[in-house]
């Protein structure tokens, strides 16, 4: 399926210069949707996980129907202050902006074979941060998944020694 016919390229949006990827066109497309997700299941399958990582936010949307099709967990990464129990943190940059990512401390268990699920790879700050997380607590990231690569970006170099699958590149 030509997925990129469900994307709405938004200009300047959230800054002067960025063409914002919006994938809530996608989202809209039940059929579309589906497609995107089970290509996402399909490559998980292949990797024997244990469970799904997600960034918000537009990672629980994508994450969590790929971890309820492979009947396996999800556990969200956030902002910092959101997640209510004991976290671990990594500091991480933006294609635009600067933040602090966490993950509860007991979300995932040593040697757990994780795959991270995110809307969209940019610079690949989000993943690595992500990646960073997983590992501190003991995971083995088995791969990433994403709708959309942004290839000007780079992001893919953060993240050479990973397995990854990206479903529309710009
Ligand atoms: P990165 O950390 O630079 O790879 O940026 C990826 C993160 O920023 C993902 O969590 C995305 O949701 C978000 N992001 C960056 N650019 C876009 C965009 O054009 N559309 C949707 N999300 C974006």
């Amino acid at each position: 399926m030509d997925y990129k016919e469900y994307i709405t390229i938004v200009e300047d949006w959230p800054k002067e210069g960025i063409k914002f990827k919006d994938i809530t066109t996608l989202m809209d497309n039940g059929k579309a949707f589906k497609s995107a997700v089970d290509e996402i299941v399909e490559y998980a399958r292949k990797l024997d996980i244990d469970l799904v990582v997600g960034p918000e936010a537009r990672g629980f949307i994508v994450g969590c129907p790929v971890s309820y099709a492979l009947e396996v967990g999800f556990a969200p990464v956030r902002k910092e202050g959101k997640l209510p129990r004991d976290v671990i943190k990594v500091d991480y940059g933006l294609e635009y902006g600067e933040n602090v990512l966490t993950i509860h401390k007991d979300a995932i268990k040593p040697g757990q074979r994780v795959l991270i699920v995110d809307d969209l790879l940019a610079t690949g700050g989000t993943v690595e941060a992500s990646i960073n997380l997983v590992e501190q607590l003991g995971g083995e990231v088995a791969g990433c998944a994403f709708l959309i690569e942004l290839t000007y970006l780079d992001g893919r170099d953060k993240i050479n020694d990973y397995d990854i699958l990206t479903l529309m590149q710009y």
